[in-house]
């Protein structure tokens, strides 16, 4: 039997709010009903977008939400060589090439597909006279990416002309989120991912890098995204409310509701331990809806 081992993998742009909690509850219900561990892996690898204090305040909100994961925390900004290293294979095998485009030169020429702008190849046969490198990207075979996952629709992606090559160290020295979790899921052993449907769009982008590098494909299961009433996923930019101590009770059970998982009856008697217990006990993937977007509880959207 494969040892079940999933993960919650915050990015500190801002304090836990209703948006993260899903994705929290989700895969920490999964994990824990298969009896598995659960890992929390802070993604703080994007100095320029994070928030000073986030990362605390996400660990403190989640102790106080009574959430309890597995094993030291780990940090992306502490496992850089391991990123270094994964590149240093793709560039052995002639995957990398450095691209000299500034963002807004791929904006004004690319084709714009559902992923955003396909990059157009300029550099993919050596940077062209005068150019310097700026970015590192992988270059992308015609294959098609599949992705089965356990409650979304089977997804498709033609690699190639729908995504097009892909940074995997930007500009800014910066690693790439897709490298990054490629190699830290494989690093970690992580069998199950459970995260937010906004991510199943870069999973053929992760799967294509594990297959590049040897590395084993998890199992998916993307779950869907809290949105405001302009269908905006809940967020810093859209000023989501953040989790409070005041209100994790009824955030447990918005989260549980949002799910449309089964909850004890009379709700509010249980404690929160026993309503993580129940919600572990009771934990059903086939009731969560199969949608890539659902309304977030009205208590977490800032009014207009
Ligand atoms: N760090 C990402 C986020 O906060 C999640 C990455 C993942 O679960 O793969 O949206």
């Amino acid at each position: 039997m494969t040892r079940y081992r999933g993960r919650f993998a915050p990015s500190p742009t801002g304090p836990l709010h209703f948006g993260s909690l899903v994705a929290a509850a989700g895969s920490y219900l999964d994990a824990r009903h298969q009896q598995g561990e659960w890992l929390l892996r802070i993604e703080d690898l994007d100095p320029p977008r994070e928030i000073a204090g986030a990362t605390d305040s996400i660990i403190r909100t989640l102790e106080q939400l009574g959430m309890t994961w597995d094993g030291p925390i780990s940090y992306q900004s502490q496992r850089s060589h391991l990123y270094d290293e994964a590149l240093g294979r793709l560039w052995q095998q002639d995957y990398l090439y450095d691209c000299g485009c500034s963002r807004k030169e791929i904006t004004d020429t690319a084709v714009v597909t559902e992923t955003g702008p396909v990059y157009p190849g300029t550099c993919r046969n050596g940077l062209p006279p005068g150019r310097s490198p700026r970015s590192v990207r992988v270059r992308v075979d015609p294959v098609t990416g599949s992705v089965r996952d356990r409650l979304q629709a089977p997804l498709q992606q033609q690699l190639a002309s729908e995504v097009g090559d892909f940074i995997v160290r930007r500009a800014d020295q910066l690693f790439s989120y897709q490298i990054a979790v490629v190699v830290d899921d494989a690093e970690q052993q992580i069998s199950h991912v459970v995260r937010g449907a906004d991510l199943l769009d870069s999973t053929p982008r992760q799967i294509y890098l594990q297959q590049l590098l040897g590395l084993p494909t998890p199992e998916y299961l993307h779950l869907p995204v809290a949105v405001d009433s302009k269908l905006a996923k809940l967020s810093k930019q859209t000023f989501a409310r953040p989790v409070t101590p005041d209100d994790r009770h009824s955030a447990i059970i918005n989260a549980l509701r949002f799910l449309r998982q089964p909850l004890p009856d009379p709700v509010h008697d249980a404690s929160r331990d026993e309503l993580w217990q129940w919600a572990i006990d009771h934990w059903d993937v086939t009731a969560v809806p199969a949608c890539r977007t659902l309304a977030a509880p009205v208590e977490y959207i800032e009014p207009d």
